[in-house]
């Protein structure tokens, strides 16, 4: 029987016009090598990563705010120089950062409908509900004023909404108020980003439009019976002035919450975010500052959680319900928020430092579940106008005075410490803004840079830091990551959400 097989396949294989060779054993001198054992590590999880499952479970959304590709360059080699998960500090320059092992990335143009350096509420808007929309507008279509709060069933649905009403979970996590615009794109729509409570930033005339507050959107979030998890700051625009909030309505909305959500846990400090059960059941809302949470350089952990804590959690939770509903899984959005304010007040340390935190969100997140079931999309909403400069030696402190690696040539002069000087005879910093504010309350340029409240040189004075409008990376891994390629627009990660999920 073996014997007649085997002839089979001879004459198969005499009949077939291509020569069919054994493969060749990939082995030569240099096979030993480190450099070639990281090689095959590195094809192997490509590999890995391309044969996964077509159909996503679970989709997770994470957005470094402001957190552009010169951020990310400074904070590889920031994380790499200081690094605060017991490593040795090295040059930098070698250094990942979590999302930069994934295996698929693409770039992303930003731009609003009506601005080409775009902000976080037009750019949230695009990947929440798959089309790009103005400036400051949250999940309205580019055409609709607030007179469209009056129909908001012609407002583009969210992929949280769209999740909801097919039985999944829907979880959002952010540093910042939980009412800034790239969380409050998740669950809310308004023609106003400024739109968080009901306070000045909300005038009495729009008020009467029939628009809603996004804190007030949030809590009476309707589809699939409300939102599962929700963690960040911003309790101020929940509560009545009377109760130390900004609200002039005299709602308390999370009391309103706590009567809609018999069975959920409200919590407002660290100890009872910490006391929560990763494994329980029902609707979490953490309001765990009154506004944005701490920039991680300022966090006391016996206050306030980390970004990191915080995902690790609402992964947790959230797959823990699945099996209640049905198998279904979750969306999750997770944002590391301060990026962009750290760069707003042009303080390199706290945006790095922030960065830092958001990557080691992500790693926890990418150890907590399986990425044959989970899409995991790592991006920017927008960049900023950091610039990393100079010719600095390999090594040199990413905060520091340029050291400079060119021994002699060109502009050769250079202070008795070793720094290179400019035309003005000033030591340079490597990393410098194209714009931002001159002074900002307790920080100051007149300290050395590697200060955390150094203020980085600057070209043009503006009370704000600016955003920038060069394209953001995109990273992921997952069922259908590999769709993540080329230079895309930013609505595309809508859709390729929706694919994962098997949407039509
Ligand atoms: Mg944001
Ligand atoms: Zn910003």
């Amino acid at each position: 029987m073996v014997r007649m097989i085997k002839a089979a396949v001879a004459a198969m294989m005499t009949a077939m016009p291509i020569t069919v060779m054994a493969a060749p054993v990939l082995d030569t001198p240099a096979s030993s090598s480190s450099w070639w054992k990281d090689g095959r590590a590195a094809l192997d999880g490509r590999i890995a990563a391309v044969n996964r499952p077509r159909r996503a479970k679970n989709v997770i959304l994470m957005i470094g705010d402001g957190m552009g590709i010169s951020t990310i360059t400074a904070a590889r080699i920031f994380d790499g120089q200081r690094p605060v998960d017991g490593r040795k500090p090295g040059p930098g320059e070698e250094n990942s950062l979590a999302f930069e092992r994934l295996p698929h990335t693409a770039l992303v143009k930003t731009y609003n409908t009506d601005a080409q350096v775009p902000d976080s509420a037009g750019t949230a808007s695009a990947m929440n509900t798959g089309v790009k929309t103005r400036i400051g507008v949250i999940n309205f279509s580019d055409d609709q004023l607030a007179s469209a709060c009056k129909t908001p069933d012609k407002l583009p649905r969210t992929f949280a909404e769209i999740a909801k009403g097919q039985g999944m979970a829907v979880g959002v996590v952010t540093t910042t108020r939980i009412t800034h615009a790239t969380p409050a794109a998740v669950y809310g729509h308004v023609p106003s980003r400024n739109w968080e409570g009901a306070d000045k930033a909300f005038p009495a005339a729009d008020r009467a439009a029939g628009c809603a507050d996004l804190a007030s959107q949030l809590v009476g979030f309707a589809p699939g019976g409300g939102l599962d998890v929700v963690l960040g700051g911003g309790r101020s625009r929940f509560l009545p002035m009377a109760a130390g909030g900004s609200r002039d309505d005299g709602r308390d909305l999370t009391s309103e919450w706590r009567s809609r959500f018999p069975q959920g846990q409200y919590v407002s400090d660290a100890k009872g975010f910490r006391a929560l059960d990763s494994k329980g059941r029902g609707p979490v809302l953490g309001l765990l500052n009154a506004d944005h949470l701490n920039f991680e350089t300022d966090r006391k952990s016996d206050e306030e959680p980390s970004l990191t804590e915080m995902a690790r959690f609402a992964v947790a939770r959230l797959a823990s319900g699945a099996k209640a509903r049905g198998g279904k899984g979750y969306y999750l959005m997770v944002e590391g928020g301060r990026i962009d304010h750290g760069h707003h007040a042009s303080n390199p340390y706290r945006a790095l430092r922030d960065a830092q935190e958001f990557s080691a969100a992500v790693a926890v997140v990418l150890a907590s579940v399986n990425l044959d079931e989970t899409l995991v999309l790592v991006t920017a909403d927008h960049s900023h106008v950091l610039t990393i400069a100079g010719y600095p030696e390999r090594g040199n402190d990413i905060l520091g005075y340029i050291r400079s690696a060119r021994d002699g040539e060109g502009d050769g002069n250079v202070s008795k410490e070793g720094w290179a000087l400019d035309d003005h005879g000033q030591p340079m910093t490597t990393l410098s803004y194209a714009n931002g504010p001159f002074q900002t309350r307790g920080l100051s340029r007149l300290l050395p840079p590697t200060d955390p409240n150094y203020l980085a040189n600057k070209l043009h004075g503006t009370g704000s830091e600016s955003h920038g409008g060069e394209d953001v990376a995109l990273f992921a891994d997952g069922p259908r990551s590999n769709l993540v390629g080329g230079v895309v627009e930013q609505n595309l990660i809508f859709h390729i959400m929706a694919e994962a999920l098997g949407w039509r």
